[in-house]
């Protein structure tokens, strides 16, 4: 997508912080952290978001969720995470590219969200 901000990210037109990149997906630091470590685990297909996930693409949860097992093991402050997923504009989802947030690092702020 040409106007989508994670593909110009995921093709390196545009610079991010990057923690980890496979060939399915990529997880960059959020520009606006809402915690110490905050990222974003984002696949390099461009997938709007659930409604726009074919058949084929749910096998990236599988990869999603050793990413994320990778991402908890990154130092004993990423252990303790929560994962947040804005699903629609009306659910706070300002970047129309499937992404899930990785929150960790205050653990006091993360116990008191959700
Ligand atoms: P959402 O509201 O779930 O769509 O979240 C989009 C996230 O993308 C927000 O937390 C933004 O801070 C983040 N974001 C937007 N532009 C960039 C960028 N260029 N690099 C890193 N993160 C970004």
């Amino acid at each position: 997508m040409n106007d989508c901000i994670f593909c110009k990210i995921i093709k390196k037109q545009i610079p991010s912080s990057i923690i980890k990149e496979t060939n399915e997906l990529l997880v960059f630091k959020d520009i606006a952290p809402k915690a110490r470590f905050h990222y974003l685990i984002v696949p390099k297909k461009h997938i709007k978001d659930f409604a726009d996930m074919k058949p084929e693409d749910l096998d990236l949860g599988t990869k999603i969720f050793g990413m994320i097992k990778e991402l908890s093991q990154l130092s004993s402050e990423h252990s303790n995470f929560k994962l947040l997923v804005n699903n629609g504009a009306l659910a706070g989802q300002k970047v129309f590219h499937f992404h899930i947030h990785f929150l960790s690092g205050d653990i006091q702020l993360l116990a008191d969200i959700g």
